[in-house]
């Protein structure tokens, strides 16, 4: 069988085609800066156009959509209907989901008569109890509006912790994880009989972990001061979260490889300030867990940086914890999925 993944981000699109006999990638595209000033494209359309692939001998297309909501349980194969279901959740997500769905619109004009299968960050998270999920705000907030935590990185969380459950020679169902997805953004999954419990991102990605430019948790009333005292608009509010925070608010760098390098005093707070976050979030999910099978180290800085891992387990309380590093593959989670996806149909 062949699957295609496409990944289409905001000004991005990666393109993958694996034999899923033997787990192979067959071709891989990375088109960078779409639609930005001077690039080589001007949008997905005619990124994924220009990519030469023979669409006749694929089985499937999986598309990373980050978005679910409450909708989406599982990935989906997609039709008219699903597509318009799946762009009523732009709002939750309003850098990521648009481009998802441009990329699922490309793939069907482009390839008609291949199964479109929608995969999203959010469903590995369904599992969550509703007290892990729900904000303790006016419960109308999540009734009209469906204020809530959903989570994300739910592929990795997901790949991560299959492949932990092989390493341990235990099947997924009776294993106990903490998985910690540490790249530019990042997010700590507890995993319960190789289910979500409870993870650090909430209603969008900022929540949790200090990332690269994003704050994670602060006080929620620093937005309104920001507003009201400092005279901030909405989207001034929301860059200085998302896109000004993080290492680059402390200290003036988003890119851990760089910030680990120099020695003065607003680089050696900005590593700090990340490690304690992760220590935080890696303590409570303890407590949440009580079994606690290993810690799982994936993403950029978790797969690459020992100084990192080695500072975050300098806490006493993880000192006999078994720990484990492992490659995440998203996008060949994403094709796993599209496969279950083609089986289950055919049942
Ligand atoms: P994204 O969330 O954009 O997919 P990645 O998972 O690629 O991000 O992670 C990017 C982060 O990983 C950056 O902060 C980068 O500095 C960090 N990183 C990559 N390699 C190393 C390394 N060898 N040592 C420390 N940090 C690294």
């Amino acid at each position: 069988m062949r699957i295609a993944v496409i990944n289409a981000g905001s000004s991005s699109l990666k393109f993958k085609l694996f034999d899923m006999q033997t787990k192979k990638v067959l071709q891989e595209e990375l088109i960078e800066h779409i639609g930005e000033k001077g690039a080589k494209f001007s949008s997905h359309h005619d990124a994924l156009e220009s990519i030469d692939v023979d669409f006749s001998s694929i089985d499937a297309i999986g598309h990373r959509v980050v978005h679910g909501g409450e909708i989406f349980k599982e990935s989906v194969i997609v039709d008219t209907e699903i597509l318009s279901l799946i762009e009523t959740l732009n709002p939750l997500a309003p850098l990521h989901n648009p481009a998802n769905i441009e990329g699922i619109k490309v793939a069907q004009s482009k390839a008609p008569k291949i199964a479109q299968v929608a995969v999203f960050d959010t469903t590995f998270h369904a599992t969550m109890p509703k007290e892990a999920y729900m904000y303790a705000l006016p419960h109308e907030l999540y009734e009209e509006h469906k204020i809530r935590r959903y989570g994300f990185h739910g592929t990795s969380h997901s790949y991560v912790s299959k492949e932990a459950a092989k390493e341990l020679g235990q099947s997924i169902e009776s294993t106990n994880l903490i998985t910690l997805h540490l790249g530019n953004g990042a997010s700590v999954c507890a995993i319960e009989n190789g289910k979500s419990i409870d993870t650090s991102m909430g209603f969008t990605p900022l929540e949790g972990l200090v990332m690269g430019s994003r704050c994670g948790d602060i006080d929620p009333a620093i937005v309104l001061y920001m507003q009201r005292e400092m005279g901030l608009s909405v989207a001034e509010v929301d860059k200085v979260l998302n896109k000004k925070s993080g290492l680059l608010g402390i200290c003036g760098a988003n890119d851990v490889r760089s910030v680990l390098k120099r020695e003065d005093e607003s680089a050696d707070l900005a590593i700090k300030m990340l490690v304690r976050r992760v220590q935080k979030y890696i303590g409570a999910y303890m407590a949440l867990l009580g079994r606690v099978d290993a810690l799982v180290f994936t993403g950029g800085i978790g797969e690459n940086s020992e100084y990192i891992r080695e500072a975050v387990l300098q806490s006493p309380l993880f000192r006999d914890s078994k720990v484990l590093v492992i490659k995440t593959d998203e996008e060949l989670e994403i094709a796993g999925e599209c496969v279950r996806v083609l089986q289950s149909r055919k049942d």
